[in-house]
């Protein structure tokens, strides 16, 4: 359709709704290039937050403002650094480990807790409001991408356990916890958010003096599981289904092979945070008004997808391109446009078009979901 002919269509609806919605209807037509936000931030560009025994850097909805509905952090624990106890008042914490070893102790309602250990490609998930720490396993530097299904939500200044403790009276936890008033006095006053610590024993339990066991696990092997594999590339998925805990965030590892396309789709019930682990790619995206945006990431990129909205990813590099991926809901959902292409009777896809019915044919009879360099013609 014409830009004029849309216009007319467009001012037609209006005037048929009738009075001033005519009147600024034809006042204002629809821009043809409305602009949509961004959804790039070079996260692993920033300084982030640094401290003795590491470092964060963050994407909130106050740096990415189009990311209302997630946040993410790179987070690093130099060796016998660890993330100091602490928990998130308004959202559950979602975590990948891309390198080295960690291990987290999680506590919920019921004093239920786990002591778990991670290798690279494992997940971790943690409930809204549960508290928990973080500490380096390794001789070496060890790096995770954490994820929160609040856009609003800043790892600076959570509520920490150093925080806490340094602006109560040590009088008063003197009575809760056994040690003198004078000892307490001398406890940090200020958030120390990542202190350096020692490099923990091969297992803790002789040294925790209580463990009773949370019914659901909080670790779950992302890429020990065997992929879904496509012409052009590779997924891992984690819901709800496969990870109990996850009760609010599905994660995805996607590799994409050098000009393969994660076809067109939307989420019609999540919105998507992206963090490009290694690569090179370019993002479309598509918004109701006839609204595109197209950003190309790469490596230490963060992106955001808001709900129901169109998007793709290709793969613009010589080499693999490896994201990661995580949704606002335990429920994983998605519709692909060759599903849904595929699924309408041939004619009115091909007078959708103004083409041939033997064109529409041509197009894929399944679901594409990543098309390999050359394409999916037949
Ligand atoms: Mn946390
Ligand atoms: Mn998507």
């Amino acid at each position: 359709m014409s830009d004029i002919n849309r216009r007319d269509m467009i001012g037609a609806a209006a005037a048929v709704a009738g009075g001033i919605l005519a009147t600024r209807a034809w006042a204002e037509p629809v821009e043809k290039h409305e602009e949509l936000p961004t959804f790039r931030y070079a996260m692993e560009q920033q300084k982030g937050r640094i401290t003795e025994g590491g470092s964060a850097k963050e994407a909130t909805v106050k740096q990415l403002p189009i990311s209302t509905g997630l946040a993410g952090v790179s987070m690093r624990l130099k060796p016998g650094g660890l993330r100091e106890l602490h928990w998130h008042a308004n959202a559950a914490e979602w975590a990948f480990v891309v390198k080295g070893r960690v291990r987290t102790t999680v506590i919920g309602p019921d004093s239920l807790s786990e002591t778990n250990d991670f290798d690279p490609g494992d997940v971790w998930y943690f409930p809204k409001g549960h508290g928990h720490a973080v500490q380096n396993l390794g001789k070496e530097e060890a790096h995770f991408i954490l994820v929160f299904d609040d856009g609003g939500f800043s790892e600076y200044r959570t509520f920490s356990i150093t925080d806490w403790l340094g602006g109560t009276p040590p009088s008063v936890l003197e009575k809760n916890l056994g040690l003198r008033a004078a000892e307490f006095a001398r406890f940090p006053k200020d958030e120390l958010f990542i202190p350096q610590g020692r490099t923990p024993p091969p297992t803790d339990a002789a040294t925790q003096k209580m463990q009773k066991m949370a019914p659901l696990t909080h670790r779950f092997p992302l890429m020990a599981q065997p992929p879904m594999r496509f012409a052009g590339g590779e997924e891992r998925r984690v819901s709800q289904k496969e990870f109990p805990v996850s009760r609010t965030v599905t994660g995805v590892i996607l590799d994409l092979e050098p000009g393969a396309l994660r076809e067109l789709h939307w989420h019609p019930h999540a919105n998507e945070w992206l963090y490009f682990i290694h690569g090179n790619a370019r993002m479309g995206l598509f918004g109701s008004h006839g609204r595109h945006r197209i950003e190309e990431f790469s490596t230490g990129d963060a992106g955001y997808i808001p709900q129901g909205f169109g998007h793709y990813i290709e793969n613009t590099g010589s080499t693999k391109c490896r994201i990661l991926i995580a949704f606002d809901s335990g429920d994983y959902q998605e519709i692909s446009l060759s599903t849904w292409l595929a699924s309408n009777p041939t004619g009115i896809v091909a007078d959708n078009f103004k083409i041939a019915d033997v064109q529409v044919g041509q197009m894929p009879d399944h679901r594409v979901f990543v098309a390999p360099k050359e394409g999916v013609r037949k």
